[in-house]
């Protein structure tokens, strides 16, 4: 085969495919982003390849569905995407160091600070993988050391994301269960040497760390920090007053061991302990020494942690605790859909979004919302692996294993954006019979066909121009006389009968008598570079076949033409992708 033998059957399986897709008719717009997603070798060229690839799609387009479905096999196209998906599913994850089976232990341990997303969903699907790999035990431990953070309300979200990806802890704890053990440990290590009471401003602390130089507090006597360990915890001191610090070395290279805070005087109420407990340990104190104490036998987290290992395990060794194996993974968010709750607390408090689960937001509530699977997270997370390369792949990337779930699942279903009328001047029918699905048993619905019928207003275009186009299970149209009716805008058109013609493009429709008003809501990236996307939002007020309505709420369906969409209620729907 030559070079471009194999460029034109790779552009017709895609042309293929689209077309089963788009209920026989390929969309020539959707199949050139397709081809340029799937092949980015063909990028540079594809301004030299739009001719060929209009060529493949009025050719497939002109083909009867059974056509299709021959070529579609000859070509083996829906083979190949098994077999791709297939390799992709198997778990990319790579043996344990020092694992045995029924030992291994895994936490994932979230900070309830906001509302879990798909960096988390990576973060658990991991340590859920690998626990289950090993016949071994998931810990979901909630790192509550820091009450300015915190909320109830974010504890619950975690749960319920948790729950609905499938992800099923053997033991769900909380590491302010653990203040007064984790608070002795403090002390030992001051009574130790090994950490002390600093006294200093924030302001100088941050200088000195920054030039590498001891404080005055370091080098107090014994006796006098005793003192002082005494008061940080019997609520002598006030916020910002007095921290405990590890002795690192203020001359490391690596600036998370000039001399890290261990605790820190908080004020405010803890969402599980009130105002019981004043001085909270730091993450860098509390986080190796629960994971030691819970008995994990490798502890992952993202790879920003990476300078904080050494601390890790200088925390552990002076305190004569178990060390677990600790393992990095490049951290997980996708384009333009950043996850820090640095860039999403503003757009909640500021209202610029609707709240947590506005589908435009890469949390685990808003993608539920838009009808992404769970199961297509986990295929994806695994897919990707645990490398460390920091990548942000598309979203794209996460659709094509949902599509796949979805496809199989979800009603095809009429849905008209713009609509235009039509009035049909000899009609035949009234009533058909539609299939919900084209192959899986998904029964079939009637709809009450009318001389007056809702199209696009790109597809009513089409007909303007002259072409005559197939109401799709219905019969075939062509303008009779472009005029407007008085009362409102119609177009006239012909019945011209139900034969099957090869190449005239089949749209979906909706008719007067068997209509419902429909609203699509599509959500885009809700950043473009760092900025917020203000029309990242937008809405399609249509109209939909009235059956749309006896569909359950929360049910996946895809609107023939436009694309998979995730029913919400009252007549409103969330577009999850094409
Ligand atoms: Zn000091």
């Amino acid at each position: 085969m030559t070079m471009d033998d194999t460029i034109q059957q790779a552009i017709k399986k895609i042309v293929l495919r689209n077309a089963m897709e788009y209920g026989g008719s390929a969309r020539y717009d959707v199949v050139i982003s397709k081809v340029v997603g799937l092949r980015p070798d063909l990028r540079p060229i594809i301004k030299e390849q739009i001719p060929l690839i209009k060529k493949i799609v009025d050719e497939v387009n002109s083909l009867d569905r059974a056509d299709q479905e021959r070529m579609a096999s000859k070509l083996m196209v829906f083979e190949n995407v098994k077999k791709d998906a297939k390799r992709k599913e198997e778990p990319n994850l790579p043996p344990l160091q020092g694992a045995s089976m029924g030992r291994v232990v895994t936490r994932f341990p979230p900070e309830p600070n906001g509302y879990p997303h798909i960096g988390h969903a990576k973060a658990a699907i991991i340590d859920q993988e690998y626990a289950r790999m090993y016949d071994g035990r998931l810990i979901l431990r909630f790192d509550d050391t820091n009450p300015l953070n915190e909320q109830l309300e974010f504890y619950e979200a975690i749960r319920e994301g948790l729950e609905w990806l499938g992800i099923k802890p053997d033991l769900i704890k909380n590491t302010s269960d653990d203040m007064e053990l984790l608070q002795s440990y403090g002390r030992k290590l001051v009574t130790n040497g090994d950490a002390y009471v600093c006294t200093c401003r924030p302001e100088d602390i941050h200088s000195m760390r920054a030039k590498g130089v001891n404080c005055p507090c370091r080098i107090l006597d014994s006796s006098d920090n005793m003192t002082r360990l005494k008061k940080f915890f019997d609520g002598s001191f006030e916020q910002n007053e007095a921290i405990i610090r590890f002795k690192g070395d203020m001359s490391d290279l690596n600036t998370a061991m000039r001399d890290p805070t261990l605790f820190r005087i908080i004020d405010a109420d803890h969402p599980k302990l009130g105002r019981r407990i004043r001085a909270f340990p730091t993450y860098d104190f509390a986080a190796p020494i629960e994971d030691s104490l819970d008995g994990v036998t490798h502890a992952m987290r993202t790879k920003e942690y990476e300078l904080r290992n050494t601390l890790y395990f200088s925390v552990l060794r002076s305190l004569g605790l178990r060390k677990p194996f600790l393992l990095e993974f490049s951290r997980l968010e996708f384009e333009g859909m950043p996850v820090s709750k640095r860039k999403l607390k503003p757009l909640i408090q500021g209202g610029l979004v609707s709240g947590w689960d506005d589908p435009r937001l890469p949390t685990l509530a808003a993608l539920r919302k838009r009808g992404i699977l769970p199961e297509a997270i986990h295929k994806f997370v695994l897919s990707l692996g645990i490398s460390l390369a920091d990548t942000k792949p598309p979203f794209e990337s996460l659709e094509s294993y949902n599509r796949k779930l979805l496809d199989p699942i979800s009603l095809r279903l009429f849905f008209v954006k713009n609509p235009v009328e039509i009035r049909i001047v000899n009609p035949t029918l009234s009533k058909v019979e539609l299939k919900n699905h084209p192959t899986a048993q998904l029964g079939t619905r009637n709809v009450q066909t009318s001389d007056r019928i809702y199209i696009d207003k790109a597809d009513a275009d089409r007909l303007k121009g002259g072409q005559e186009i197939r109401l799709m299970e219905l019969h075939n149209i062509r303008l009779d006389e472009a005029i407007r009716g008085k009362a409102a805008e119609y177009l006239r058109v012909l019945n011209t009968g139900q034969e099957i013609k090869t190449n005239i493009p089949k749209v979906q429709w909706v008719s007067n008598n068997d209509m419902v008003p429909f609203t699509v809501i599509v959500p885009d990236k809700p950043f473009i570079n760092e900025e917020f996307n203000k029309d990242s939002l937008y809405t399609y007020n249509g109209i939909a076949e009235s059956y749309v309505s006896k569909v359950r709420a929360g049910s996946n369906i895809q609107f023939v033409r436009f694309g998979f969409c995730r029913l919400q209620t009252n007549g409103v729907a969330i577009y999850t992708h094409d």
